[in-house]
């Protein structure tokens, strides 16, 4: 066991998921507060004006002048060294937002109050679940007027499929939102003031006890009744605390608060600490056997590429999510894939108080690598005389569909392999309709933006301009019956049902409505489908 064992126990590295305008930001924000990591809050305001923002982040970063990174936010509280993965919700969705969570080790999953399970919290929410992943649930703007608790819980469940356990219980909502009832302690924390102050310092609280005369006097006789009724009707349902369950995705431990108000954010971050994670191990697909966090030698693998938008400026950063060991700048590493060795030597990733270069990290951080062009998504690097190689990054099936056709007929070449080197690079994904050519191409992608990107940079780094016309289809499924098994051109399907092909020769079927995929399992009974490709 590697020497540096406490280093790495010590790192909670999760993602935080929402749909946009859940607040994600400001509950990111109100961390950083908590811990220490800034002295006073401001909220984030203006994101929805600037078109190419990068990162949510940013805009703390703009606002609180402190640095923030576009992939993870580091800090330490509590003994813990905390990584935050950056999963961007607005314009800037797209299929890295997905790659993110594979490097978390565990999800906030941020939920409105008034609006519940969101279309693009389902989406998160699948992807975590594939992996299985510990899931757990803020219920934020508990300072506004939301659903019932109850119904909130229910709706996860029944939406999302995962059993829910409250770890705390709203008192009132809205104006009247005066505290929690944490059900380990059986003692109730009263929030003081109103949080008008919009929550730019800590908040306090009063500790109390159900049942007694003071707790009535604090949060007046009506809510002391309900909440005594609604603690009887938790109590009653059978259900116990499951650490194991939480740990492996089955049970999402549940918290009720207000992230501009401050309320319950402490007892969540508390209570999110003690129970998430440190680094788990991860499979080495060559063998099978675990590899764990604590092994002597480095290892990680490649989960996003970011290309520089700057024409003078073409170089990439490959962000690396470390599986085990430690990593030191400029130290020498074999790059699987690639089956040569390499120097690593730009190790830039940035902390919440300074960006830095950083010279050390081990097992559970992220560093974001210098990377040439020989990258891959998926790609493993480590050290050691027996290298190991991570399973692959999953493809995730794209939303968004459109042909593109190269405008100058002249460019073919350039315009093949431009869109042949992006969609391996993992910027976009690309079909071929079964039986056709290259000259159009079918684009798949998750965020509109990752559109934009290729026009960028078709034109910038391969002098092609493209003509986009965006497609009908919603869906997309991976044909996953063991190859030569299924007959794809004799499927009954609804006519406009495509039949295309991925870059590995992946069989795919392209919807135009969720009714139609429905339509072709019905029909097809042997077919079977899959919304992730890749996966090992
Ligand atoms: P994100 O898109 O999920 O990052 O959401 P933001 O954190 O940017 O929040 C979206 C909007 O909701 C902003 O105007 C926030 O001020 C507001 N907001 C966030 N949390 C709360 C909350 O607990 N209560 C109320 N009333 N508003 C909130």
């Amino acid at each position: 066991m590697a020497s540096y064992a406490p280093q790495i126990s010590s790192r909670r590295t999760f993602a935080i998921i929402s749909h946009p305008d859940a607040g994600k930001t400001t509950l990111t924000e109100k961390l950083l507060l908590y811990t220490g990591t800034i002295q006073s809050a401001g909220s984030v305001k203006g994101k929805q004006n600037s078109r190419h923002a990068v990162s949510d982040w940013m805009d703390i970063e703009k606002q609180r002048g402190i640095s923030v990174t576009s992939s993870v936010l580091q800090f330490t509280y509590g003994g813990c060294c905390v990584n935050i993965l950056d999963t961007p919700g607005h314009q800037d969705f797209s299929e890295d937002t997905y790659r993110t969570l594979m490097a978390a080790d565990a999800a906030v999953m941020v939920i409105d109050g008034a609006k519940g399970v969101e279309a693009q919290t389902k989406k998160l929410f699948r992807v975590c679940a594939m992996r299985g992943i510990p899931i757990f649930t803020f219920v934020n703007k508990m300072d506004r007027e939301t659903r019932d608790p109850f119904d909130l819980m229910e709706e996860v469940e029944n939406v999302l499929g995962i059993r829910t356990y409250p770890m705390n219980w709203p008192i009132g909502n809205g104006r009247d939102f005066r505290g929690v009832f944490d059900r380990a302690s059986r003692k109730v924390l009263a929030f003081e003031g109103d949080g008008r102050a919009n929550g730019t310092k800590k908040v306090g609280e009063v500790e109390a006890t159900l049942g007694d005369a003071a707790l009535t006097e604090l949060i007046g006789e009506h809510n002391h009744n309900n909440l005594m009724d609604d603690i009887e009707l938790l109590d009653g349902a059978d259900s116990e605390f499951d650490l194991d369950a939480v740990l492996t995705g089955k049970l999402s431990p549940v918290f009720f608060g207000s992230a501009l108000t401050n309320f319950g954010v402490e007892p969540f971050l508390k209570d999110f600490l003690r129970l998430a994670p440190g680094p788990g191990a991860h499979t080495d697909a060559l063998t099978g056997e675990p590899v764990e966090p604590t092994r002597e030698d480095f290892s990680g693998f490649v989960f996003k590429i970011q290309a520089n938008m700057d024409k003078n400026h073409r170089d990439r950063i490959a962000f690396v999510r470390i599986c085990s060991g430690k990593f030191e700048r400029g130290m020498d590493a074999t790059h699987v894939q690639g089956g040569r060795k390499i120097k690593l030597a730009t190790g830039t990733t940035m902390m919440a108080d300074d960006r830095a270069i950083v010279d050390e990290a081990y097992a559970g951080d992220i560093v974001g690598l210098f990377d040439p062009g020989i990258f891959s998504i998926g790609d493993t690097i480590c050290t050691g005389k027996k290298p190991v190689q991570f399973a692959g990054i999953p493809t995730f099936a794209p939303e968004l569909f459109a042909r593109v056709t190269q405008v100058d007929t002249l460019k073919r070449k350039q315009f093949v392999k431009g869109m042949e080197q992006l969609a391996q690079e993992g910027a976009i994904q690309i079909f071929r309709e079964l039986g056709a050519g290259m000259e159009s191409v079918i684009v798949g992608v998750v965020g509109t933006l990752q559109f934009e990107v290729l026009e960028q940079r078709l034109k910038s780094e391969y002098h092609v301009e493209v003509r986009r016309q965006p497609l009908p289809y919603t869906d997309i499924r991976w044909i996953v019956n063991e190859p030569g098994t299924i007959d794809i051109p004799a499927l009954s399907l609804t006519r406009d049902t495509l039949r295309v092909e991925d870059m590995r020769g992946g069989k795919l079927l392209l919807f135009t409505s969720p009714w139609n995929i429905d339509w072709a399992t019905d029909h097809n009974k042997e077919l079977k489908l899959s919304e992730f490709g890749n996966v090992e």
